[in-house]
């Protein structure tokens, strides 16, 4: 059973019943506060007793300070006072932190034996006392109010680290069936930042190659004039994204190629219609499109290209799909749309098949219609609480508009930090989190190693029917960091 994660963790066990080592095993050393640990610090030595009252002063400080900050909290103490332990859940109820009791439920006589072996034994009657306390603290903690409780015999932290090395095992290479993962969910690369150094191409094709080995669905790549200021600096390239994806076309792989997302005021929609079916052509019929509205003004105006108010980007938008869907179709005949209209339709190479439209946005008043009336997919924020709202829109546009919400697949952005373990997941955090908070973002990028997110990534599609996952790592740096994601696709 996976716990919460950021949590309050409070232990709670006699001398000897493998707190301190249940902890160790699963948590970082920085989040956890460990009594006998703040008695070394402020008295002679861990089990310098004498020194109780200022540890635990110190100790709630800590607790207070990381809890309030929404940090992950491992209170490793005796956990057997009632008063401490509400208001530590307290604590976590403030700052929307879950509040996780794990009872050391391990047996008397490996409590007592344990605590003889040790350099500075408790007192034998000060543990009598403990397992005492211990025999109802279970009845005590179902009343307090914890999201959970968790009981294990210390000979069960053995099987979890067993368990956390299975984990670390290099995945498996996938083969060339289906790519869908065990869950039903595709998982695509959003490939956003290009730190290619003195060889683009090598780097793209590395990219590519590696990707299609771990089986990954497809890659997708961002459409923008100038790099964005949520993935980086101006001045960092960002590649045109058909000519890009060309390249990749021809390589020998199955992946799946197309943008995420192509803002529909950047080029004529026929324009983008042909580039899509020349990408189709190329690669064997392998091509999708994100499209969108397009936000950023500053692309537009450093590229000479125009930026209208917001409802005429939208008509771009909804008129773009009717015109691609125009051009896509057998035929030359001339078309009228709704609002748009073409004299002839005469565009060759046509593509292979019918080309996947994914309509990008979650403007819920018209983005989600047009996803609902014209998109073969919609692509929503993975915040589930955002996608259950937004997917509640599509569905009530879908039924208005007559079309069966089945048509329109879900499809999500996931940023996710991939550590190989807790540890490397953390540092990430560090590195990657700028000016916000660590807790802030490491809640946002989910940080956690592989079998979270897939773990995640299952819940996604069992709740809320997420066919497809487009998942974009913040630090995908070279190929090798691929590995590590590798055990979410299996
Ligand atoms: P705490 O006093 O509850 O924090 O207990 P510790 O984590 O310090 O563990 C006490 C002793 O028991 C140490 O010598 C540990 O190595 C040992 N120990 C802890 N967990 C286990 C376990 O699951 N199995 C065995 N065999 N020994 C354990
Ligand atoms: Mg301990």
């Amino acid at each position: 059973m996976r716990l919460p994660d950021p949590a309050l963790v409070v232990l709670v066990g006699a001398s000897g019943s493998g707190k301190s080592t249940w902890a160790a095993e699963r948590y970082r050393p920085q989040e956890v506060v460990s009594s006998d640990a703040l008695r070394g610090v402020v008295g002679s030595g861990n089990h310098d007793l004498d020194a109780s009252v200022d540890a635990f002063a110190i100790l709630e400080q800590v607790v207070a300070a990381r809890v309030g900050r929404g940090l992950c909290t491992v209170v490793d103490t005796l956990g057997l006072d009632a008063g401490r332990r509400t208001s530590w859940l307290a604590l976590a109820r403030q700052a929307g932190l879950p509040a996780v009791a794990v009872v050391l439920a391990t047996p008397e006589a490996d409590c007592r034996r344990r605590n003889a072996a040790r350099d500075v034994p408790v007192p034998a009657p000060a543990l009598a006392g403990q397992l005492r306390r211990m025999r109802t603290v279970a009845e005590e903690l179902a009343t307090e109010g914890w999201e959970v409780v968790v009981t294990t015999e210390g000979a069960a932290s053995q099987g979890a680290a067993a368990e956390e090395q299975v984990v670390a095992r290099p995945a498996p290479v996938a083969d060339t069936r289906d790519r869908r993962t065990s869950a039903g969910v595709e998982v695509v690369l959003q490939v956003s930042r290009f730190p290619w150094g003195e060889d683009p191409a090598g780097w793209l094709t590395g990219i590519a190659l590696e990707a299609d080995r771990l089986g990954f669905a497809g890659i997708a790549l961002m459409d923008h004039l100038v790099q964005i200021p949520q993935v980086g600096r101006a001045w960092e390239p960002i590649p045109e994204p058909y000519v890009t994806l060309g390249l990749l076309a021809g390589l020998d792989t199955r992946l799946r190629l197309g943008t995420l997302v192509t803002p529909m005021t950047l080029r004529p929609a026929g324009v983008v219609a042909k580039a899509v079916a020349t990408l189709d052509a190329l690669s064997g019929g392998r091509a999708f499109v994100g499209v969108g509205a397009g936000w950023w003004e500053r692309e537009h105006a450093g590229f000479g290209v125009p930026f209208p108010g917001a409802r005429e980007r939208l008509d771009l938008l909804e008129d773009g799909i009717e015109t691609m869907r125009a051009l896509w179709s057998p035929g030359t005949k001339a078309w009228h749309g709704t609002r748009a209209a073409l004299p002839e339709t005469t565009c060759y190479p046509r593509p292979v098949g019918p080309v996947p439209v994914i309509v990008g946005g979650s403007g819920e008043r018209r983005t989600l219609r047009i996803a609902a009336r014209l998109g073969d997919a919609c692509n929503l924020p993975s915040d589930p609480a955002v996608l259950a709202a937004k997917t509640a829109v599509l569905h009530a546009h879908c039924s208005d508009v007559g079309r069966d919400p089945a048509e329109v697949a879900v499809t999500v952005l996931d940023l996710p930090v991939v550590g190989h373990d807790r540890g490397d997941a953390w540092r990430r955090v560090e590195r990657l989190r700028g000016r916000t908070a660590a807790a802030s973002y490491a809640a946002r990028h989910h940080a956690a190693p592989a079998p979270a997110h897939a773990e995640r990534y299952a819940a996604l599609a069992e709740q809320h029917g997420v066919s497809t996952v487009f998942l974009g790592l913040p630090d995908l740096d070279s190929a090798d960091d691929l590995e590590r994601v590798a055990p979410l696709l299996a």
